[in-house]
């Protein structure tokens, strides 16, 4: 069988629906060289894929010097990973053969190495998919009360890090858009068009698979069973925008004394003992196994990441979405125009309006049906499965 080649050097929510797919492949016969970050090679290796790595420190430390303000900078950011990825996999790989790449559509600079090792690329899209139109539109809309004199650098940076970039390696880049959302001949998006925000205006290169929700390998020692039958509350903002100590107190102050039993993930840049006496009815954890508690979950109040939403109606839980950053407000948009939760807003939250929200959409079973439903379409679309029978059929096309 093949010999893929997988570049993801995402954050977790870009690493889990890849694991259910890497399986799924070997599964199906395929040898897949993974790259990624040292964080995630246990998860990886447990998938039966052979995991190297790149240096996770040199590579965030290149990505944010390319700025945080704007889209443009973020885009600069990417392009000065290039320098840790590419050469770092072209070393590790020096002889080797690989049939098909698929590569991560934001991080590892996947479109550049498809071009530099002449592989049939897919696209593993773990947010929602953009076209170019939309990203331009996007662009420029974000970009249009900056002043000239911020904004002229920032251009001048793209235009010399993509002629840097195509003179030491051979590559073109044509466009900010294909830095940023590396498109491919296929892209795998895990979710479905009915979740996707125009999802009827993408063309067949678009393969809408559904949530890729799998077994993580992962070692918690959360004890599931205390939880059983207690109908918990969970709280969590995912794993990037989770910084947020004031509003874990304020989780505190609404639900203490409450007849709510609440989980929260803080994450790991917070300290438990930092937030004071823990109420007897919460439990509170810097990282938690998510997809075994949401078996169990009544309500999740999620900052809206991608996995998070997905991962809360796959198991037909109602959300309160308290988007943080990125694409974060159009899921929560999403989420609310579709009837499986609502949407409040950090700046102005306070203890009661927390609480008030929680007791609203938990007592009417308006939200539930909306979830269980959007559940249902996601389980019926696929997954993993789905995204293997699509690079499958994608490796006939291209006779591999
Ligand atoms: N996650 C988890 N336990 C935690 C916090 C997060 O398993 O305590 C997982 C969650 O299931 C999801 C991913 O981390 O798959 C977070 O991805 P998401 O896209 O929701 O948010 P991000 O972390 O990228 O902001």
């Amino acid at each position: 069988m093949a010999r893929v080649l997988f570049v993801n050097a995402g954050s977790e929510g870009h690493i889990n629906p890849t694991v259910g797919v890497v399986q799924e492949l070997i599964s199906r016969g395929e040898e897949v060289v993974y790259f990624s970050i040292e964080a995630f090679r246990e998860r990886m290796e447990k998938t039966g894929a052979s995991v190297r790595t790149f240096d996770d420190q040199k590579f965030i430390k290149a990505f944010i010097s390319g700025g945080r303000n704007y889209l443009l900078e973020r885009v600069n950011g990417l392009l000065l990973t290039a320098d840790i990825v590419i050469p770092s996999v072209l070393e590790q790989i020096k002889g080797e053969h690989f049939d098909y790449i698929i590569h991560d559509s934001m991080f590892g600079c996947g479109r550049l190495l498809a071009q530099i090792l002449k592989l049939p690329a897919i696209s593993s899209c773990t947010t929602f998919a953009q076209t170019k139109a939309e990203f331009d539109s996007m662009l420029e809309e974000l970009h249009k009360d900056v002043p000239i004199e911020i904004l002229d650098p920032i251009t001048g940076q793209f235009q010399s890090l993509t002629a840097m970039l195509k003179e030491k390696y051979d590559v073109e880049i044509d466009s900010p858009y294909e830095v940023f959302c590396n498109p491919a001949p296929l892209t795998i998006v895990y979710t479905t068009k009915e979740f996707q925000p125009d999802g009827e205006t993408f063309d067949e290169t678009y393969k809408f698979t559904g949530p890729s929700i799998s077994s993580r390998f992962t070692q918690t020692s959360f004890d599931l069973a205390a939880i059983k039958g207690e109908n918990p509350v969970y709280i969590s903002l995912g794993t990037v925008f989770n910084r947020a100590i004031d509003f874990y107190k304020l989780c505190l102050e609404a639900f203490r004394n409450t007849g709510h039993k609440i989980i929260m993930a803080i994450g790991n840049k917070t300290v438990i003992s930092d937030l004071g006496e823990i109420p007897e009815n919460f439990i509170v954890k810097n990282y938690v196994p998510q997809t075994d508690i949401l078996q169990y979950t009544k309500l999740f109040i999620t900052h809206g990441g991608m996995n998070s939403a997905h991962e809360g109606l796959y198991f037909g839980v109602p959300l309160i979405v308290i988007p943080q950053s990125a694409d974060q407000p159009i899921i929560a948009g999403q989420v609310a125009a579709l009837g499986a939760g609502i949407q409040l807003q950090m700046k102005s939250l306070t203890a009661s309006q927390l609480r008030g929200a929680v007791d609203h959409v938990s007592s009417l079973t308006c939200y539930q049906k909306a979830a269980k439903s959007l559940g249902d379409s996601f389980r019926k679309s696929g997954g993993y499965h789905q995204a293997a029978d699509e690079i499958f059929a994608f490796k006939i096309r291209y006779q591999i």
